[in-house]
């Protein structure tokens, strides 16, 4: 997420600081990461992106990571077992390098939004940032987060089931990126496994049916909370080849009239401030 000048980045899924280089993207200018939840598909790239926001940056400050309650753990976490990683870097290229004070993450923990309840995370110069409650039981806590800035604004669902608070939080928003799976796609890998006695995979592909939203249900939200535009991410299952997302899509055009994009690595989006402009583009 760009607001001006400003850097922020919305969970870091491994892969991520790679998909921000091959992006030309300064990870050493990521002025804070929001966390919508703990799920490790969320966290398990941030010992690789604190990294190059530190040394790439040569930063002195460690940057923020914004979560509900829970932060300060995979804060802690990450933060002992880069310990040793940090001693030798700061050893060998130099505090004015990379100053032993700007490693890692500073865990700015906030205390779970009960529905309706708007936390409000980033309110200066003309940029709010707002976090609200969704529902990806069992997990506890998890949340969404929407952007403001210059008239425009994104909402970011996080994991969540079909949900009121944050269609609510949604309403009349440039764009929704909401999270999705597909579960005609997910049935037949549950098949497959099966089929091949693979009862384990078979049962978790079973179980995460009930705490995700559908593509369907996603466009109902668009539709409902008047969204300019819908672009899905967390795409469940992975879509490996192009024509898969028409099937992905499947029915969704009858729910919701206006424009929707399936995420892909490199989906680009600018939201021109006084304007109504959504542009889309695909840099990778
Ligand atoms: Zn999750
Ligand atoms: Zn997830």
């Amino acid at each position: 997420m760009i607001a001006g000048k400003r850097l922020f980045i919305v969970d870091v899924g491994s892969g991520a600081s790679r998909v921000l280089s091959r992006l030309r993207i300064p990870q050493g200018e990521i002025e804070g990461i929001f966390l919508t939840h703990f799920h490790s598909d969320h966290i398990d790239g941030l010992g690789e992106l604190l990294l190059q926001r530190w040394a790439n940056g040569s930063r002195s400050d460690p940057v923020p990571v914004y979560g509900p309650d829970g932060i300060e753990q995979i804060i802690s976490g990450f933060d002992i077992a880069y310990a040793q990683d940090r001693q030798y870097r700061v050893a060998h290229h130099g505090e004015k390098i990379v100053p032993a004070s700007g490693a890692g993450a500073a865990a700015q923990s906030f205390a779970t939004p009960t529905n309706a309840e708007a936390k409000i995370l980033i309110d200066d110069h003309g940029l709010k940032v707002t976090a609200f409650r969704v529902s990806h039981e069992p997990v506890e806590p998890a949340v969404g987060y929407r952007f403001d800035y210059k008239g425009r604004s994104v909402l970011i669902s996080g994991d969540t089931t079909k949900s009121a608070n944050l269609q609510n939080f949604a309403e009349g928003v440039d764009l929704l990126v909401h999270e999705a799976l597909a579960p005609h796609l997910v049935a037949i890998i549950t098949k497959g496994a099966k089929a091949a006695g693979r009862e384990n995979l078979a049962r978790i592909t079973e179980d995460i049916l009930d705490y995700h939203a559908t593509p369907i249900e996603a466009a109902e939200i668009a539709r409902d909370a008047k969204v300019g535009h819908l672009l899905y991410n967390h795409i469940v299952p992975p879509l490996l080849i192009a024509p898969m997302e028409e099937i992905f899509v499947q029915g969704v055009d009858e729910v919701y009239n206006g424009p929707v994009t399936v995420g892909r690595d490199g989906t680009w989006v600018q939201l021109k401030a006084g304007t109504d402009l959504i542009e889309m583009s695909d840099l990778l």
